[in-house]
């Protein structure tokens, strides 16, 4: 647990949230900021600061009960889907630095809009070098 961290916090009961799910090694609440109804943030409860410290057989399962609450959130919401979302950085929209998924119930229409881009590649050979790069570096 870490002190200064608003999630751990939670976790502590030092800080109020709405709890939808809890066990021994995850917590799931309600966003303060939702970006729909039902937007849940699930946690691992040990304090990691982003997804890539998360040990790996605790983020399968993450990924795995984040699936069963978008499910049940989209019942208890009467949702047609949902997103996930995870920012791993704070370049990439990591506000607080305690590794946790954004759920977010979806309906046709909602007006929500993630930022959506497309970039293009210098040439063949910029994206074959990326290529070989990310899996000469990929570690499993
Ligand atoms: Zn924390």
């Amino acid at each position: 647990m870490s002190s200064n961290c608003a999630f751990c916090k939670v976790i502590g009961r030092e800080q109020q949230a709405d709890i939808v799910y809890e066990d021994s090694t995850y917590i799931a609440f309600l966003s303060i900021t939702p970006l729909n109804k039902g937007h849940v943030l699930l946690m691992p409860t040990p304090h990691y600061p982003s997804i890539t410290a998360v040990p790996d057989h605790v983020r399968e399962k993450m990924m795995t009960l984040g699936s069963h609450l978008g499910c049940a959130l989209m019942r208890a919401t009467d949702s047609d889907g949902f997103n996930f979302f995870l920012a791993n950085g704070q370049c990439a929209g990591q506000i607080i630095l305690h590794a946790h998924l954004h759920i977010v119930p979806r309906c046709p229409g909602d007006g929500l809009v993630f930022p959506s881009r497309s970039i293009a590649y210098e040439s063949d050979e910029e994206k074959e070098e990326i290529i070989r790069n990310t899996q000469s570096r990929l570690e499993i």
